[in-house]
């Protein structure tokens, strides 16, 4: 067997009202908080409201940051902890997508350590936390339950990980939010917590505790998987999905992602794909170049599928049609990716520049 490390400090609440029928759990964390958020959706699907009615329950200010835009970057995130550290606050709630949830993290580190500059996100040392609080309102990315957040860097032209692991002290979770979804985010995001399952059962550090919640997550995936191609969101599919896609994340917080994530951050960076839709894009790809072939079936067995061809398709009708990219363009991404330690890690087995190339030829519209 083996050796692993599992851990996974997130409360989780899972449910209808959770904020409210839990509303006495914020004072434990202290008397001023900062919410952390989008620009839009928080005020429209009723999770703002939520909160701050448990904050005037309990008597606790509060200063509101909603300036966190898609695939954050590093500038909003120092703007972020600037109001966070003229205010004095004692606790974070980050409400949204991946995107507030990850740049809260972070957020949080440079509020805490006062001297923290937004270079030590990416330099390894000790670091203190305020307590911190999310409620996820996309069913993808899992940032719930696991410890990254990935911010853009317009200078180095791409997503980077921040090399701190920061955890949440609370997630909650409540289908409701969920209800008005446009589309396009809820297939993305769908496609995200797929490709968290599916690359973290394939990454080296997947063992028997991550594999465990991953075939659990892929088995709840398939119950979906008519849905979602019917475009039937009830309350019953939301609820499975906000669960799969914090499955995903304990999955993704043991094992790390593989190479769709690393090979995505060109396409979303240079692009403007959607994460989600990214990873979904390039999955069939990845899973043909794959060494172990037996892993893949197992994948597949758990979701229904007979083949890879029945997952490539189920994946092909729901995004539509596929983004023009250049021959040059995903020369130079290949480029980029056989030098990509981080992701490289994770892969078993040696991946070509030639291979990269052609996973990002078989998954766009070359040109
Ligand atoms: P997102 O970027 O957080 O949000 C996408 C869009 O959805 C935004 O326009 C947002 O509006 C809207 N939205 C959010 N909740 C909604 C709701 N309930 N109803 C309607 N619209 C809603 O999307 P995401 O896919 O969740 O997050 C992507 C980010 O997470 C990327 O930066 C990705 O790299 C990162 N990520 C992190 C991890 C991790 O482990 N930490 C894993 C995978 C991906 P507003 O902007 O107005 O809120
Ligand atoms: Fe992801």
């Amino acid at each position: 067997m083996k050796d692993f490390q599992y851990f996974m400090p997130t409360q989780i609440i899972f449910g209808k009202e959770v904020i409210k029928n839990n509303s006495s759990l914020f004072k434990e964390y202290g008397s001023k908080a900062m919410i952390v958020t989008g620009k839009n959706s928080a005020k429209k699907n009723g999770s703002l409201d939520d909160i701050l009615e448990v904050l005037n329950i309990n008597g606790i200010d509060y200063c509101i940051f909603d300036e966190i835009e898609e695939n954050p970057s590093l500038e909003t995130v120092e703007k972020g902890a600037n109001l966070g550290k003229k205010e004095k606050i004692d606790f974070i709630i980050a409400i949204g997508g991946g995107s507030p949830l990850d740049a809260a993290k972070a957020i949080n580190i440079l509020v805490a350590n006062e001297d923290a500059t937004i270079e030590d996100l990416y330099i390894l040392k000790a670091m203190k936390l305020l307590p911190a609080i999310a409620v996820a309102t996309t069913a993808g990315t899992g940032s719930e339950t696991t410890p990254y957040a990935i911010l853009t860097n317009h200078q180095k032209k791409t997503k980077v990980n921040i090399v701190h692991k920061v955890f949440f002290d609370v997630a909650f979770l409540d289908p409701k939010y969920m209800m008005n979804m446009p589309l396009s985010i809820t297939i993305n995001t769908a496609l995200d917590a797929l490709s968290h399952l599916v690359e973290g059962y394939l990454t080296v550090k997947a063992n028997l505790f991550s594999d465990t919640w991953a075939e659990k997550g892929l088995k709840l995936f398939a119950e979906c998987i008519d849905d979602l191609k019917k475009e039937n969101f009830t309350y019953e599919l939301r609820e499975k999905l906000i669960l799969i896609s914090t499955i995903a994340g304990v999955v993704i917080a043991q094992t790390g992602t593989s190479l769709p994530h690393g090979m995505g951050y060109h396409l979303t960076y240079f692009h403007n794909i959607a994460h989600g839709r990214a990873n979904a894009l390039l999955m069939k790809a990845y899973l043909e170049i794959y060494p172990n072939k037996e892993r893949v079936d197992n994948i597949l067995t758990c979701l229904g599928f007979k083949n890879l061809e029945e997952l490539g398709k189920f994946i092909d009708d729901l995004l539509g049609e596929k983004e023009k990219v250049t021959k040059e363009e995903i020369n130079a991404y290949a480029e980029d990716m056989v030098t990509n330690d981080l992701k490289l890690k994770n892969h078993p087995g040696k991946v070509t520049k030639k291979e990269f190339y052609i996973m990002y030829e078989k998954s766009l519209n070359v040109q």
